[in-house]
């Protein structure tokens, strides 16, 4: 009888791919997690049990069919398993990457719920996709016809960029409008590179450039080229601009000098660190946590990159305020513990009130204590003061990381008819991505408020689909 492949669970332990050690990456803007070597990815992948009902491919956005590549990892058949893999997926080795797997897929594994650990899911997509490009099995994309219909896309983030891959491949005219210089959105100056390399956005990025995308870049819609100018170009347009508006915070002393937003200070190391850019900004230290106090407020996954480039870039000490307490906070656990390791102390159960300052500048905030109160509306407990334990916590750099809204795009575009939510989001279908108005659809964080990149490759892959049956229907194109 052949041997069983699978279902090692019992026998093979959960071991992720090796992490370098914290005083190594505490030094550097490299990825921490190593490849897994080709025996170690069969094991892992072995470990699956194969369930009849995959808890984890339902929870995964893409439904990727995760047992099926995992058995085909498992018995070496890595080439059908790449294939398998980015049959539902854009970019399958940045969500291997970069997902929050805990609270997803990994999050749902069955062996997980029975003790033994759940099968490293992400490790091993990014492992079969990594491997894909190295062996040359990642090929230029080349749509066996072409069409002549044309799609603006706003915004070469993940939603627009997996909407231009499909659309491409099924040979529409596409062009991708930017405001920044590079493609990739947040995975390109949102995320810092010690969680994505940049190298990783930048093969995708040519890929899709070499497969006939065109990139108009530097390009900020609304001031270099208007809303209807593009609509009067395309045959469709897809708005993926993600949000940006930061939320922000009062209280005495919050105009100092000092105290910055959360996606400024990224993007100023993001441009130094991994591409060398020069950034007055960063070079004048207003940017830079060098030798710095360092205080981050806010307890979702933008505070932990902030607090662990902050690290990276030889702060004094670095703190994380947080309102509620470690079991409550938005961010992923895997990253508090990377966090952690690297020397982040964190502060759970505090708030900000206000800021004292020196001659302009920052030099602590004022921190109030909060315990956890009822729960709320959500089932949620709420936080709330705890009167008289008010303390200062000394700082020269306050980042706030408390969370992004949307612009408000009909007003800044200056568009009649593009129906927004209450929250100032853009209305438009979850499966197709329709907007209010004709042949616009919208996808991403602009739609579903600040997300997931999973999410946004869904979004995108799903528009796509919506605007090739818009494009088929002769009428809508005719009508213009
Ligand atoms: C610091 C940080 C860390 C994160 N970490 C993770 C993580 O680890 N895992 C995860 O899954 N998600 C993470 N996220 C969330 C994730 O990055 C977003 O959900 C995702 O990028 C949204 O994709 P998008 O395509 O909708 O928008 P974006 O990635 O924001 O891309 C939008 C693009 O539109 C462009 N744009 C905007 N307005 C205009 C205009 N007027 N004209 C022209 N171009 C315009 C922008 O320049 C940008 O390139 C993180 C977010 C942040 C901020
Ligand atoms: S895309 Fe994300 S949620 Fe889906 S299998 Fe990959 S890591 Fe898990």
């Amino acid at each position: 009888m052949a041997k069983q492949p699978m279902l090692k669970f019992v026998t093979v332990p959960r071991d992720m791919p090796e992490k370098r050690g914290a005083d190594e990456r505490r030094t550097d803007f490299h990825e921490i997690y190593a490849e897994y070597a080709d025996e170690k990815a069969k094991e892992q992948a072995s470990r699956c049990s194969q369930c009849g009902v995959p808890y984890c491919q339902s929870h995964c956005p893409l439904h990727n069919n995760i047992p099926d590549w995992l058995n085909l990892t498992a018995t070496g058949r890595l080439q059908e398993a790449y294939e398998i893999s980015q049959a539902t997926n854009t970019f399958p080795e940045i969500c291997g990457r970069i997902c929050p797997q805990d609270r997803l897929c990994e999050g749902n594994c069955v062996i997980e719920q029975s003790g033994h650990g759940t099968v490293t899911i992400g490790s091993v997509e990014k492992y079969i996709t990594d491997t894909a490009w190295e062996k040359g099995w990642v090929k230029p994309i080349k749509p066996a016809q072409e069409r002549p219909e044309s799609v603006g896309i706003i915004g070469a983030g993940p939603g627009g960029l997996a909407a231009a891959d499909m659309l491409r491949r099924a040979g529409v005219q596409v062009t991708v409008y930017d405001r920044y210089d590079r493609a990739g959105g947040l995975l390109t100056y949102g995320i810092p590179g010690f969680k994505l390399e940049k190298d990783v956005v930048k093969r995708r990025n040519e890929q899709l450039e070499a497969g006939g995308v065109t990139f108009v870049m530097n390009c900020n819609v609304g001031e270099d080229i208007s809303f209807e100018d593009i609509r009067a170009k395309h045959d469709a347009v897809l708005i993926a601009t993600g949000v940006y508006q930061s939320r922000d915070l009062g209280g005495p002393g919050a105009g100092s000098a000092g105290i910055v937003k959360a996606l400024d200070y990224l993007t100023a190391s993001n441009r130094a660190a991994n591409f060398g850019d020069s950034v007055p900004e960063f070079e004048s230290g207003e940017l830079n946590a060098n030798g710095k106090k360092v205080v981050v407020i806010g307890g979702g996954d933008t505070a932990m990159d902030c607090v662990r480039t902050a690290i990276r870039q030889g702060a004094e000490s670095v703190k994380c305020l947080y309102r509620r307490d470690r079991a409550n906070m938005p961010g992923s656990q895997r990253e508090v513990q990377n966090a952690e390791e690297e020397g982040v102390q964190f502060e759970w159960l505090t708030a900000p009130k206000g800021f004292t300052e020196k001659g302009g500048k920052v030099a602590g905030v004022m921190v109030q204590k909060m315990r956890l109160g009822a729960p709320d509306a959500t089932g949620r407990q709420s936080p709330e003061p705890i009167e008289g334990a008010d303390y200062v916590e000394d700082a020269d750099l306050v980042i706030k990381a408390l969370g992004f809204e949307p612009e408000d795009l009909p007003k800044l575009w200056g568009v009649d008819g593009l129906e927004v939510t209450r929250w100032g989001t853009i209305k438009a279908e979850f499966t197709t991505g329709k907007t209010s108005l004709d042949g616009v659809f919208a996808v991403g964080d602009i739609v579903r408020g600040a997300s997931l990149v999973v999410w946004a490759i869904r979004d995108g892959r799903d528009a796509s689909e919506a605007i090739l049956d818009y494009l088929n229907q002769p009428a809508a194109v005719a009508a213009e």
